[in-house]
């Protein structure tokens, strides 16, 4: 919770407890947690928060680039703390788990985009769908 303040202040948006619970909680869950998961664990911090909150503190955590929000056709929003790795992400078809790919060439925007050089692109986020071992051997398949 004290580096959650810390972190809130650097990027000098207003620091308040249901921020600050919810920037530790999904620091602390870690992985790729929806809204939902973030909610259960802030409100350890907060008691009685509400979806609709949280979603509204994520966004401006969002803005202020503090936590990444990835969007995964088919499932909740997922978020995870911003680390400015520009990495992708790997998604299973039937779970929705979500893995970490390392960027593919180390720096943004990673890949080449066939576009003329009047659209310049600063950023690429690549999902790879696949199954995860657990479901890649379960018999779904
Ligand atoms: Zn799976
Ligand atoms: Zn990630």
């Amino acid at each position: 919770m004290a580096r959650a303040a810390t972190r809130l202040r650097e990027t000098r948006v207003r620091v308040t407890v249901q921020r600050m619970a919810v920037l530790a909680a999904v620091e602390e869950l870690g992985g790729h947690p929806d809204a939902e998961a973030v909610r259960v664990r802030a409100q350890e911090v907060t008691g009685g928060l509400s979806l609709q909150a949280v979603y509204n503190v994520l966004r401006v955590l969002t803005e202020v680039g503090l936590v990444r929000c990835t969007q995964i056709a088919g499932h909740p929003a997922r978020y995870e703390a911003e680390r400015n790795d520009n990495h992708h992400h790997f998604v299973c078809r039937f779970c929705g788990d979500i893995v970490d790919v390392h960027c593919a060439i180390g720096e943004a925007p990673c890949l080449q985009a066939d576009l003329p050089d009047s659209y310049p692109v600063d950023e690429a986020a690549v999902t790879y769908w696949g199954a995860c071992p657990r479901c890649a051997t379960a018999e779904h398949r």
